[in-house]
């Protein structure tokens, strides 16, 4: 049920709903813990399917957790960017290419217009600009898979980090 209820969700990871994702936000839901109307991504048309789903009557989007937007996508001033990477650091779905010190583009296929990239930029270079053809938008489940496919990443770049620290921390010791 959880992954069915999370299929149904955007996946844009944005956490305008108060939670740090929308797995989390499908889980909240279904512990009781949260409505079916806290994710401004999915408007009243999302709503309506979480409501089928569940079995229950759909009500408004909950202007609280922010508005419907139409579907966006990010677009840096490359002219500007000091290749700082944060924004890097902040796109869920690895949709954005450069390096330290070298500009930064939106790879705009990938973009999921979730725009967690644009308050990290130290320069204000990244807009947001609504698409000219909704389809072009990636689908939830591209989304999600990409996010996933970060998420697996980092945790591992974590436990590799970890274990380089243990391996210094032991050469030291045994150097003393
Ligand atoms: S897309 Fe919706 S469910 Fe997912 S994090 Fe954003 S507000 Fe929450
Ligand atoms: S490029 Fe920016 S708006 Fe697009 S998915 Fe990444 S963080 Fe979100
Ligand atoms: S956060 Fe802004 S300045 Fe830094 S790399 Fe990204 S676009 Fe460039």
């Amino acid at each position: 049920m959880l992954e069915s209820l999370n299929n149904l969700l955007p996946q844009t990871q944005c956490g305008q709903c108060s939670f740090n994702g929308c797995r989390p936000y499908a889980e909240a839901i279904i512990a009781g813990e949260a409505d079916i109307n806290q994710c401004p991504p999915s408007g009243d048309a999302g709503i309506a399917r979480l409501a089928e789903f569940l079995g229950i009557a759909p009500k408004p989007l909950n202007s609280q957790f922010g508005e419907h937007k139409p579907k966006s996508v990010a677009v840096i001033d490359e002219a500007q960017c000091i290749g700082c990477v944060k924004c890097i650091a902040a796109c869920p779905v690895d949709a954005i290419v450069g390096a330290a010190k070298w500009m930064h583009t939106v790879i705009a296929t990938e973009c999921t217009g979730c725009e967690l990239c644009v308050a990290p930029c130290p320069i204000d270079c990244i807009t947001m600009i609504p698409l000219e053809n909704p389809d072009f938008a990636p689908t939830n489940l591209h989304a999600k898979q990409r996010y996933e496919a970060k998420t697996k990443r980092k945790e591992m770049e974590g436990i590799e980090k970890t274990e380089r620290l243990r391996q210094q921390k032991a050469r030291l010791l045994a150097a003393h």
